[in-house]
């Protein structure tokens, strides 16, 4: 795209960048959603977009341990799980252009290189890599007919990953002017003695490190565990160059839904207007209160929910599990107490005994996972869930997994199994997709993304959604084997729901179970705070059942 120059009109695409400063881990993603979600409340059209200056092409190859969830998006895209985040508060399904990586820009720039569109020049990170990141933000903001984007750029300033995508950001500026661009800087006010005195100096540096690149904040949102102290406040506007009414204090509350309300309290708006002139600075907040109001103010005690998984060291890896689980337990005043279980530490004979374990809790939720480690445990807790009565709902892995414990115990095929954990196995439930046997890369090949689903008459699944057809995202590889349908069928486990004229099986349920559910589709993607997902609004409510 041609270098534009300067444009001061204020009726152009607003573009508004968030930088984090101090540490990572600050919130910058709940920040910008937060941000967003307020301009969009005052009927602006707006979304986001998530910068990773990490050199993986995406999220999908990436140990959720290390990083967090694989946040799938509906045309496939495997992403960073602040588009999570995105989704949730501005309730919207965003495409996978919503997450720039380093080696998404770098690889498209080599390929256009290698293609001759440079032909003749010596290839740069200033302009070619810097025009690259400015344009895919741009097509966005043109291609969604955006009135405001909000890009927020992962890892801390300083970082050397992150400059190139810094340098657009300062660039940005000085092509779409001064009244379309905005700059906030999210940091930390650390407090360490008993005083309570909230320390600056980690903001005043970070914004340093900021402007030694060229970029001066407008908004500085500050991190911290109670409000912003009138003398931190102006201790930190007067070393930022910051006006005192654009800091504003970003304190813990109990729900992130809160935020937006918490930003506002403070003139958020005000503040982003005096900058870039919004058409209107007054949030129409209809239900969104409502929403927030309910995700942290509850009627009634804690259900206890136990989630077995294999990444539990990092809650991360499953968060979106977790908002859903939320958005259920909102729905029917029930605050959600979830216990992250490590399901490797029962796997073993003797494990049986500890499965006693399992009977305080109101519900077992199994979300998604890949290899061996730990899957021995989520058969065996899946199959206690079955013979105990206790609400279970299984999610892509665990939804295979409650088929092979079914098949083991009930069918009575002891050495049952999926072809990920034993290739050899001589009763293959679960399978390779053929499809996918062709594919020798890693990333991106498995079956991703939004499929439509069509739910059986008279099962469960159809009254729980209520609906013969429904969209829901995957990411898997391995599917129920069909040769086994009749088996389980005959037992007492209904294939519900099915996807690709038949082809694959997307739900089972146990009729006779009060709550047994799997779905080989990722619902958690789907849930929103105020809307929660069925499967998850269900299984909530048949464990609040269980006393
Ligand atoms: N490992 C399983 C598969 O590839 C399940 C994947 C998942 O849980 N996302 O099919």
């Amino acid at each position: 795209m041609q270098l534009r120059k300067t444009d001061t009109r204020s009726d152009r695409p607003k573009y508004i960048f968030v930088t984090g400063g101090v540490m990572s881990g600050l919130g910058k993603g709940v920040i910008s959603a937060s941000t967003a979600k307020l301009l969009q409340l005052t009927g602006l059209k707006v979304s986001c977009v998530k910068i990773d200056p990490y050199v993986n092409y995406d999220a999908g190859t990436m140990n959720p341990v290390a990083h967090g969830e694989v946040f799938v998006t509906k045309d496939g895209g495997e992403c960073d799980m602040d588009l999570g985040n995105y989704e949730r508060f501005l309730d919207v399904a965003l495409t996978r252009e919503h997450n720039i990586t380093t080696g998404r820009v770098y690889l498209e720039v080599i390929q256009l290189e290698r293609n001759g569109k440079y032909l003749g020049q010596c290839v740069q990170i200033i302009p070619h890599i810097t025009d690259n990141i400015k344009d895919r933000v741009r097509k966005i903001v043109q291609d969604e007919k955006l009135d405001v984007v909000v890009v927020e750029c992962g890892g801390t300033v300083g970082d050397i990953e992150s400059q190139p995508f810094l340098e657009a950001f300062r660039q940005i500026e000085l092509e779409e002017g001064g009244l379309n661009t905005l700059y906030i800087h999210v940091t930390l006010a650390p407090v360490l003695d008993v005083v309570g005195e909230q320390k600056t100096k980690p903001t005043q540096h970070s914004v340093q490190e900021l402007r030694r690149i060229g970029i001066q904040p407008d908004i500085l949102a500050v991190r911290c565990k109670k409000p912003l102290a009138a003398e931190t406040r102006r201790k930190i506007s007067l070393f930022a160059s910051v006006n005192e009414r654009s800091v504003i204090s970003c304190y813990d509350v109990a729900s992130i839904y809160q935020v937006p309300e918490i930003l506002e309290e403070q003139g958020m708006l005000s503040a982003i207007s005096e900058k870039i002139g919004l058409r209107s600075n007054k949030p129409r907040w209809s239900k969104w209160k409502q929403i927030s109001k309910s995700s942290y103010n509850f009627d009634s005690v804690g259900l206890k929910i136990a989630a077995i998984g294999k990444y539990v060291s990092l809650p991360d890896s499953y968060v979106s599990v977790y908002h859903a689980l939320w958005h259920a337990g909102a729905q029917i005043g029930s605050k959600i107490d979830v216990t992250w279980i490590d399901s490797e530490k029962f796997e073993n004979s003797s494990g049986k005994l500890k499965l006693r374990y399992f009977d305080r809790f109101n519900g077992i939720i199994a979300p998604g996972g890949f290899g061996k480690r730990g899957s021995e445990g989520i058969i065996n807790i899946a199959n206690y869930a079955r013979i105990k009565k206790i609400p279970y709902l299984g999610i892509c892995f665990g939804f295979q997994l409650a088929i092979v414990a079914f098949v083991r115990n009930v069918c009575m095929l002891e050495d049952a199994n999926s072809t990920e954990l034993d290739p050899d196995t001589e009763h293959p439930v679960v399978k390779y997709m053929p499809e996918q046997n062709k594919k020798k890369e890693m990333g991106g090949s498995m079956r991703l993304g939004e499929h439509e689903i069509e739910i059986i008459e008279g099962s469960n699944a159809r009254r729980l959604y209520g609906s013969r057809i429904i969209y829901r995202r995957h990411r898997h590889r391995f599917e129920f084997n069909q040769d086994y349908r009749q088996k389980i069928e005959d037992l007492g486990m209904i294939p519900s729901a099915h996807s690709d004229r038949g082809l694959r099986t997307e739900t089972v349920e146990i009729p006779k179970h009060p709550f047994y559910f799997g779905v080989q589709y990722h619902s958690e993607f789907h849930s929103r705070p105020g809307r929660p997902e069925e499967s998850f609004g269900a299984f909530v409510k048949a464990a609040s059942f269980r006393s």
